[in-house]
């Protein structure tokens, strides 16, 4: 069992041919909304990989949310970590797409930066009975650092996905963390290491570790995921070459992916690397976020 702590975001996507100027007014050629936010991505990617996924987060109490709820529901995650709370927005992401593929991302936290420590320790069941936690940095600092200490109480394997990119990671923090999964651009913000290849992300890892943490993987894109623990010889597992037409969710569904797979005493890192890898190479080659994340049934297909 897997539980995600984290965000969970109604994604209203438009498409210009060139991003307006300041004071600029100026049409849009397509509008679309998707289900996204880094923790619900992640909870899906779990879900659909294999492991039974629990979710702690909130939504406002709107359209949005309960458009939301009722879909993660259908997925067939446990919800009922997942506060509607009143008078708040459920978190919206706006993301303006250009002819040139560059984007501009403006996020409203709404009730993802609403929801309090205390709700996360009145879900202490969940946690208990899970093998790993998830969290990311699009929820309040403080409900992930409950989250992690209930984890360590019951027995369960952290996971932190630093992002969206700090700079710093609180002592405590660090010392809740198990395993660490940044990006390049995370990785070279939270150690001020440049991430462009396999040296280069020995050495961002080997920072981590002397920060505390035991098991670090840094996602290298295409080139794929670089896996280093301590007492272990560090290795890149390769990405698969495929034809990427959108990376959105890419790093979430690697991460649900991995955790859908390991097993708690994370003998089995390399094949849910492997794993991770495969399902990622799937959601690149499909436009969108949740709606791009593969099931397990199309991966034993290959
Ligand atoms: P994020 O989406 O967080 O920026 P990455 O870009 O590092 O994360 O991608 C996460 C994982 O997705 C990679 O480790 C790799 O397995 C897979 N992936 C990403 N881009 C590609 C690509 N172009 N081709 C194949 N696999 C990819």
């Amino acid at each position: 069992t897997v539980t995600v702590v984290g965000s969970i975001n109604l994604d209203r996507t438009i498409r210009v041919q060139k991003m307006p100027r300041a004071g600029e007014t100026i049409h849009t050629k397509e509008l679309f909304t998707a289900h996204g936010g880094k923790g619900a991505n992640q909870a899906v990617a779990a879900q659909r990989l294999g492991a039974q996924t629990n979710f702690i987060g909130a939504v406002g109490d709107d359209a949005a949310g309960q458009d939301i709820l009722a879909q993660l529901k259908k997925e067939g995650l446990q919800t009922k970590g997942i506060q509607v709370l009143p008078q708040v927005a459920t978190g919206q992401a706006y993301v303006v797409v250009d002819d040139a593929g560059e984007n501009q991302i403006m996020i409203h936290g709404g009730a993802n930066q609403e929801f309090t420590p205390e709700q996360v320790r009145s879900q202490a069941q969940l946690i208990a009975d899970s093998d790993f936690v998830i969290a990311q940095f699009e929820s309040p600092l403080e409900c992930t650092q409950a989250a992690f200490e209930l984890a360590h109480e019951h027995g369960a394997v952290t996971i932190l996905n630093p992002a969206p990119a700090q700079a710093d990671l609180s002592p405590k923090l660090l010392e809740l963390t198990d395993l660490i999964i940044p990006n390049e651009t995370e990785a070279q913000i939270l150690t001020g290491v440049a991430v462009v290849d396999q040296e280069s992300a020995e050495q961002a890892a080997q920072k981590l570790q002397a920060k505390g943490i035991e098991q670090v993987i840094i996602t290298l894109g295409s080139r794929g995921a670089f896996w280093s623990a301590s007492g272990q010889a560090s290795q890149l597992i390769p990405a698969y070459r495929v034809e990427a037409v959108d990376t959105t969710a890419a790093g979430d569904t690697f991460i649900g992916a991995l955790a859908s797979f390991l097993d708690p005493q994370l003998t089995k890192m390399v094949a849910a690397i492997k794993f991770g890898n495969q399902a990622s190479a799937l959601t690149v080659q499909r436009p969108g976020a949740q709606s791009s994340i593969p099931y397990r049934t199309e991966l034993e297909k290959k």
